[in-house]
């Protein structure tokens, strides 16, 4: 295993939210991480354990385990951490918590590249409109970490081990190999950054937390083409409640009608104006 500047490089960021929780559903809780949010599927009665979706912010191990402590007991290791996708605000502590954890590690097989070492995230782009945010983006690192073998690839059918109720559905555009998780029973859905529910790239909302549909952000997405793809088949899962990558949690008539907006009028309320994964 290998840190990158990924894992390495603290971001002195933060929101209102960061170090709070919201259950989505009984066994589906939320925890904001300085920006980003991670996720605890299972609850202390499961039987077969929880798992943790995304890894935080570089030098966040301390306050993921003690989140996991204060929800699951003082021996709190989950059974396995899937990532929705591998940019550095979602694998930043993904190194110390293995070395403390040692459980594996699941992504979709086209995000291993930049999870083996073998592949950087094209550069962000700071000229996209919308902030200060997008402004200091070339701040935030891009490089691959290196999970050796560590990191497997999730099953082609779309299962995830161990979570037989949820299935992975590829989003892909704001990376080639983005996940959302699925429920289907209650139509639950972890989006990572396929939508976000802040204006990602203005300073102002990311403090603030104020809630908005998004796009994925702007000046980490190469792909609009596929982003909005993605947001399609998301939007026609037609979920209950969402957990985003970044913004507060989501349901009901709120999720219906601004996700059904956000895949109608994509194009105007996603992509930006201009840059240089803009045609
Ligand atoms: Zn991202
Ligand atoms: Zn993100």
């Amino acid at each position: 295993m290998q840190e990158s500047s990924s894992t390495e490089r603290y971001i002195p960021m933060t929101t209102v939210e960061s170090g709070k929780g919201t259950e989505v559903a009984s066994d589906v809780y939320s925890f904001t991480v300085q920006f980003v949010n991670i996720c605890f599927i299972g609850t202390p009665q499961s039987a077969n354990g929880w798992y943790l979706v995304d890894a935080g912010t570089p030098k966040s191990a301390g306050v993921i385990m003690d989140a996991a402590k204060s929800r699951f007991g003082e021996d709190a290791k989950p059974k396995a951490i899937i990532l929705t996708h591998g940019h550095f605000d979602h694998v930043g502590a993904i190194i110390e918590l293995i070395k403390v954890w040692d459980v594996p590690v699941y992504a979709h097989s086209l995000e291993l590249p930049y999870l083996t070492g073998k592949k950087d995230y094209p550069d962000p782009d700071p000229t996209v409109d919308g902030g200060m945010l997008a402004k200091i983006s070339p701040m935030f690192p891009i490089e691959a970490i290196d999970l050796g073998n560590h990191v497997q690839a999730l099953p082609e059918d779309g299962q995830i081990p161990g979570l037989p109720e949820w299935r992975w559905v590829h989003t892909p555009g704001h990376t080639e190999g983005h996940i959302s998780l699925f429920r289907d029973e209650d139509r639950v859905l972890v989006a990572g950054d396929a939508f976000i529910t802040v204006k990602q790239e203005s300073l102002i909302n990311v403090m603030t937390q104020e809630l908005d549909i998004h796009g994925p952000p702007r000046y980490l997405t190469p792909d609009w083409k596929a982003a909005k793809e993605s947001v399609m088949t998301l939007e026609q899962l037609k979920p209950s409640a969402a957990v985003t990558g970044h913004g507060v949690p989501v349901e009901g008539q709120w999720l219906s009608e601004n996700l059904t907006l956000l895949a109608k009028d994509f194009d105007e309320i996603a992509i930006p104006k201009t840059g240089k994964y803009v045609n």
